[in-house]
Parts: C-alpha cells; sequence; structure tokens
C-alpha cells in the first residue's frame, strides 16, 4: 500500500518518500500559548496526529521523529500577561501566562486522543546557543547576516527577501507583485518592504536576551528554523500547519533554514490543513461563537470531538455544529457497545488504505461503518479488525463499562436506581401487571433512560438501558 500525500508545495498528491526510512522526520508548528486553545486548534493537532500514527504503523514505532513546537515567546503573550497580571512584574507575569496556557493546551491534546510528538521543544530554550551544541536562534542569524541573507538596520536584524532568488515559491506569491500591491507604507529602515524581522530590541521591561546585536527578543518564524534544525536537520520530510500559516510564516521560514544552511529545501512535503468554522460562520470573539476544546470537554468525551473532527477531510473546510456532535456521539456509543472489549492490534486494510491516500478520514470512517456492519453479526476475526483499526485511529480508550458509566456520571442518572427500577419493571411484567411496567418505564423515559428489552445468550428476556443523548 502506498502512501500519498498532498503537497502544497507542487500543488499534487505524490508519493511520500522519506530520506532515511529508518527515521522519518515531521515537524508541526504548534500553540502560541497566550490563550486556550479552541477548536480550530484542534484540527492541526488532531490530522497531524493522524498522520503520526500512520506513518509509525508503516514505518516501525521507533522510526518516527514528530516536533510540535510551543511558542512562549510572542507580543501577544506580552499583551496578554500586562493585561491578566497588571500589578506582576512583566516577565513573571508572562511565565504565569504561558505555564496555564502550554498545560491546558497538553491536557486538551490528551483529551483528544492525541500522542505525544516525540518532542515539544519551547522556543524560549532556542533562543541562544546551547551547551549541547542543537541549532539556536542567534546562531542561525549569526550564519544568514554571514551569507549575506540578513542585515542590521535601527536595532532590528531583518531578512533581506532580494537575496533570494526564489523566495515565495511555496505561496506562490512573486516578489514583484508583492512589492507592487503593497499599500503598507515603507518602514524606512527597511530594503525592501518584504524583509522581515529576525531579531529586535527589547526595552527593559520585555523578555531579552543578550545578543550580538543587543538586548532583544527573536521575530517569530525564527524559532521554527531552529527547533527543525535541532530536532530533524537542515532538510527533513514533512512540515505541517494550518492554511494561514503558508504565508508568511512558512515562507519565511523556509528562507530562513534554507538561507542559512545553503541547502535547495527544508521540507520535502508541505501539508496544510483548512480552517474550521463554527456552525457556519467563522470563529471570532465578537460573534461569541469562540469554542475552546476545553469548554467542549466539559460537555464531551474528547473521541466524540476527534471522531467529529475526522468525519471531515483536512483539507476541505470544516463546519464545526452541534447537531455533527451530536451524532458522532451516538456513532461512538454503539461503537463502544459492539467492540470495545474485543482485542486486537491489526487495523483493517481498508482503513489503511484510505488514510494512505492523503488521510482520506471521511473514507476510513465509512470503512469503519462498515466493519461494524460485520462486526455484529458476530464473528471474532471481525470484531477484532473493527476495534483494532478504532484504536489505531485514537479511539477506545475505555472499555465499554468505563464508558457508559462515564455517560452516566456526566448525565447524573443514578444508575442503581435505574437499576431497580428496572428489575422492579420485569417483576411487573412477569406478574402480567403492564399497567406498572408501562409506568415505570414512563418514569425511566422521564429520567432520560432508553430502555431494550432483548433476549440474552440462555434465550430468557433481558433489558439493557443507556442514558438518552
Ligand atoms: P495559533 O496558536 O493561532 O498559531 O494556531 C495554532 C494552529 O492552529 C496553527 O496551525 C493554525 O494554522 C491552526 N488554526 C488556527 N485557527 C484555525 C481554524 N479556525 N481552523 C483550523 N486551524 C486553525
Ligand atoms: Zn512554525
Amino acid at each position: 500500500m502506498e502512501l500519498r500525500l498532498y503537497d502544497t508545495f507542487t500543488r499534487e498528491k505524490r508519493p511520500f518518500r522519506p530520506i532515511d526510512d529508518k527515521n522519518v522526520r515531521m515537524y508541526v508548528c504548534g500553540p502560541t500559548v497566550y490563550d486556550f486553545a479552541h477548536i480550530g486548534n484542534a484540527r492541526p493537532l488532531i490530522v497531524f496526529d493522524v498522520l503520526f500514527r500512520l506513518l509509525r504503523q508503516i514505518y516501525g514505532k521507533d522510526h518516527v521523529t514528530y516536533v510540535r513546537n510551543i511558542t512562549d515567546v510572542d507580543d501577544k503573550i506580552n499583551a496578554r500577561a500586562a493585561l491578566d497580571f497588571p500589578g506582576l512584574p512583566l516577565n513573571e507575569a508572562i511565565r504565569r501566562v504561558t505555564e496555564v496556557t502550554a498545560s491546558q493546551f497538553l491536557a486538551d491534546a490528551a483529551a483528544l486522543g492525541c500522542l505525544e510528538p516525540t518532542v515539544q521543544p519551547r522556543a524560549t530554550d532556542f533562543v541562544l546557543p546551547r551547551a549541547d551544541g542543537k541549532a539556536d536562534m542567534v546562531t542561525l542569524i549569526k550564519q544568514l547576516i554571514a551569507r549575506g541573507h540578513a542585515y542590521e538596520a535601527a536595532g532590528e536584524v531583518l531578512f533581506d527577501v532580494r537575496s533570494m532568488p526564489d523566495y515565495g515559491a511555496l505561496s506562490g506569491r512573486k516578489l514583484d507583485e508583492q512589492l507592487a500591491g503593497a499599500r503598507v507604507a515603507v518602514d524606512a529602515h527597511k530594503r525592501n518592504p518584504a524583509d522581515f524581522v529576525l531579531w529586535k530590541q527589547s526595552s527593559a521591561d520585555e523578555p531579552g536576551w543578550d545578543s550580538p546585536w543587543g538586548r532583544g527578543r527573536p521575530g517569530w518564524h525564527i524559532e521554527c528554523s531552529a527547533m527543525s534544525a535541532a530536532y530533524l536537520g537542515e532538510v527533513f520530510d514533512i512540515h505541517g500547519g494550518g492554511l494561514d500559516l503558508i504565508f508568511p510564516h512558512h515562507e519565511n521560514e523556509i528562507a530562513q533554514s534554507r538561507c542559512a544552511h545553503g541547502t535547495d529545501v527544508m521540507a520535502n512535503y508541505w501539508m496544510h490543513n483548512e480552517f474550521v468554522q463554527v456552525e457556519g460562520e467563522k470563529m471570532s470573539k465578537s460573534l461569541g461563537n469562540f469554542v475552546t476544546i476545553r469548554e467542549l470537554l466539559a460537555d464531551w468525551p474528547g473521541e466524540v470531538l476527534r471522531l467529529n473532527m475526522l468525519k471531515m477531510h483536512y483539507r476541505s473546510p470544516a463546519d464545526w455544529t452541534l447537531r455533527g456532535v451530536e451524532e458522532s456521539a451516538r456513532t461512538l456509543d454503539d461503537w463502544y457497545r459492539v467492540a470495545a472489549d474485543a482485542s486486537g492490534d491489526k487495523p483493517a486494510a481498508a482503513v489503511m488504505a484510505a488514510l494512505s491516500d492523503d488521510l482520506n478520514t471521511p473514507q476510513a470512517i465509512a470503512e469503519l461503518h462498515a466493519l461494524r456492519g460485520r462486526a455484529a453479526a458476530g464473528a471474532d476475526a471481525d470484531r477484532a479488525s473493527f476495534a483494532s483499526s478504532l484504536r489505531f485511529l485514537g479511539f477506545l480508550s475505555e472499555s465499554a463499562a468505563q464508558w457508559e458509566s462515564r455517560k452516566q456520571a456526566a448525565s447524573g442518572v443514578d444508575a442503581d436506581k435505574v437499576d431497580l427500577l428496572i428489575t422492579a419493571r420485569a417483576e411487573a411484567r412477569a406478574r402480567k401487571d403492564f399497567k406498572e411496567s408501562d409506568r415505570i418505564r414512563d418514569e425511566l423515559v422521564a429520567m432520560g433512560i432508553v430502555i431494550k428489552d432483548g433476549k440474552g445468550a440462555d434465550g430468557k428476556p433481558v433489558t439493557t438501558w443507556e442514558v438518552a443523548r
């Protein structure tokens, strides 16, 4: 089965060929930790987790390196820190903001069923030259200056876009067009309006590091060039992130990395997820439809959110709706009943084939529905194949009993009381007191309980129940 991935750079699906199949290397831009992650941020998290799982399955668990950074130095963080902790010195306030936000992010990712990346470096650990000799931002900037790709002006260090003939190749923006179309006032100190900041000066109370260009802090893009080189080398296999990062962030990462190292490419495959909107509208604070993962997790198990995200292909815009989430919850309830207690560790070939076609998760889910039908018919091999496919995709982290009892706990239902009522109803039916058994059924319905009458393995009547969604 051949893995094919859509590459933003070449704008086509191409067979995936790693540089080294003993160490497949992927970098995904992570969060800037100034605010809790929203459901849009969950998309790259989940999508690239599925790719990580797929690569591990194909190349072996120990042969994939996945790096996802945490951006803990950024002017948005500074602004938030000053706002939230006006009484504290800025650097202390920043530490509070980044600590709380980063740990919430890690908790969100785990709850969404994402495996931990191999490394999660923090930008602030890669500003200055390191004791372990791994790549760092200051050294990269020095290399760019030495190679004639960057210059100092007005206390800043800027990347000189004219020094790179094919600057703009990823986004397909021609430099001349950009300049012709630029309405922004040209900053007097820039050689070119499109030149971007590598290093800028910090005031005494802003976060800063002593550098050859004075006390300052890095621009946004340079951190990913440093951290990817630190863990994946100068050229690696896959670079991912959301669509909004293509320009300027990824364009500028490419410019920095290629010009500092003198390489033709930074990564061989560039992958970008489309955006998520909510109930048909763009998510924004002002519309009040800004949904954080943390809030959603208060109402739904992480696996429900994960399934709901994967129903949509990562390169299509996704509409996040309550209806969709409810439907995903019903699907998972059903899948848990059919599969949770089956073992097995070999995902179905049809599911692997769907994912290998540029992560076609809607097709993979269609295959899961088909597998569910066969599994419910009872053959152990089918149940094992269904269960392994679900686990491979990050589902079934609980037993069927845990799933059901969590659902009951979340709905505030008293399970003991339900069991007592069901026993009383069975007794009423046994003595043909149907008025009483109907009354008990109505009482259960009023509690939000759905009961199902069926037959057990021994042919005797059994009543099962669940909480209505
Ligand atoms: P940020 O913290 O804003 O840098 O975003 C972290 C990641 O989430 C980046 O890969 C973004 O491209 C991605 N992202 C942000 N908003 C959305 C959205 N509405 N839909 C999908 N991805 C998003
Ligand atoms: Zn990045």
